[in-house]
């Protein structure tokens, strides 16, 4: 094998053999089934082989780390109601980027692109800047060009992604002997899924609503609370809130059958040498009477740490020492995904391909649902929002011990 992208089924799509080659043979783009893969043209590729050096689909030997048990671990959130209110956990993420901006770095994070519908990477070296990078944008993002330019610049750089998306920039740092200028943050992460799920609901909602054109889009906004997964959606004349339960693409993006190849066997997830910091949602127990969202944090360096015990002292965000066992238990990345779960998703994410309403899918979805499972889901969804709590409460305790 001269290269990364002939071999290419198990690809996250970070970007990292685009910023590397030194013929520019190497492209990023949207393959059919709606994944940033790269493509090779045959004809500038010199089969040097450094695109498969930097691979971390290649390369297995990692310096080892510790457990993840045995690094430190917080919930925590922002003090800013601001923040909190309008960030997808506890607005952690929101307050590492105002402390780049006013530490001299640069931040590199997610925006969603209206026009596109899409999400990319962007660069931001002002604090009204980050603002476009609050909140998760449950897509896969575009990193390519941004990836090259932060690795050539000579700037500082703290930058947010998922963690294949991070591993392979740690990857291109490393091999350009620049990691001193980067601070890594990752989350913990479910994975990421087709851009036919997402194409095909925003035809289904338009449809719906009868709207051309979507203005702005925020996948968990808390107007409904934390829990909720509420998402919404601006058009020229008006806001919609879409609950979780009344929403097909969260139907499908939480069933995990329509996430890339890499999600199902990705091992930058299970990594904890990439990142300086992962964070994410803290679910479980203890916070489960909080709505205005609680942040997970994991410290993986030493610069890491430092920088989250500066905004604790700055008065910044509250931090609390938490059990990694309630953390593991109720995260989706410490699941197996099954070989079953990776068939099914060929035959749903071909159905979108042959252009099946995201209707149609959603209904086959449920087909695969054990028959008492789905009348629990059927009699909870009826219920009102503050039994739903309780019920959420005793199954998490149940699940702690
Ligand atoms: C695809 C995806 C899957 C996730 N899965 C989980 C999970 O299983 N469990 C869990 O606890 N948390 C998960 N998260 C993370 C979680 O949703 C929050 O993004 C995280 O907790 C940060 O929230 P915050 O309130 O601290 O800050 P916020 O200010 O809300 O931070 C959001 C940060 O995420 C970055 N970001 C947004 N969208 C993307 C994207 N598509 N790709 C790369 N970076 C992005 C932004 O640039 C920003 O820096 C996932 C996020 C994404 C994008």
């Amino acid at each position: 094998m001269s290269n990364c992208v002939e071999n290419n089924l198990y690809c996250n799509g970070c970007g990292a053999c685009f910023c590397i080659c030194p013929t520019h043979a190497i492209k990023i783009e949207l393959s059919q089934f709606g994944f940033f893969k790269p493509v090779l043209d045959k004809k500038k590729c010199i089969s040097c082989g450094r695109c498969l050096q930097i691979c971390t689909k290649f390369k297995t030997n990692y310096p080892k780390t510790k457990e993840f048990t045995e690094f430190p671990l917080y919930a925590g959130w922002s003090l800013d109601k601001k923040t909190q209110s309008e960030t997808s956990s506890g607005g952690i993420g929101f307050e590492i980027a105002k402390w780049a901006i006013n530490n001299n770095y640069k931040v590199v994070g997610t925006i969603y692109d209206e026009k596109e519908e899409n999400a990319k990477t962007a660069i931001a070296s002002r604090i009204e800047e980050i603002e476009a990078f609050k909140g998760s944008k449950y897509l896969q993002s575009y990193t390519a060009d941004t990836f090259k330019t932060i690795i050539e610049s000579k700037d500082k750089f703290v930058v947010f992604g998922t963690p294949c998306q991070i591993a392979g920039l740690r990857m291109l740092a490393k091999k350009n002997n620049c990691e001193d200028r980067f601070i890594l943050i990752d989350f913990f992460c479910h994975g990421v899924p087709s851009y036919l799920l997402w194409t095909s609901f925003l035809k289904w909602f338009k449809d719906k609503k009868h709207v051309s054109k979507i203005t702005g889009i925020q996948f968990r906004n808390k107007k409904y609370g934390w829990h909720n997964h509420t998402m919404k959606i601006d058009t020229e004349n008006k806001s919609y809130y879409l609950k979780r339960k009344d929403n097909p693409f969260y139907t499908l993006f939480c069933s995990n059958f329509l996430l890339n190849n890499a999600c199902y066997l990705c091992n930058s997830k299970m990594s904890f040498y990439f990142a300086d910091i992962r964070i994410g949602d803290f679910w479980g127990s203890p916070f489960d009477d909080r709505e205005d969202g609680v942040s997970v944090i994991a410290l993986f360096s030493d610069k890491g740490k430092s920088l989250i015990e500066n905004l604790e002292q700055e008065k910044k965000i509250t931090l609390i020492r938490q059990s990694h066992n309630i953390c593991m238990k109720n995260q989706v990345s410490f699941n197996k995904f099954s070989f079953n779960l990776y068939q099914q998703k060929q035959s749903m994410l071909n159905l979108l391909k042959a252009g099946k309403d995201i209707i149609f899918v959603a209904k086959e979805y449920v087909k695969t649902i054990p028959l008492g499972k789905k009348i629990l889901l059927a009699v909870i969804n009826t219920m009102p929002d503050f039994i739903i709590r309780k019920i959420r409460k005793i199954y998490h305790i149940y699940k702690e011990k």
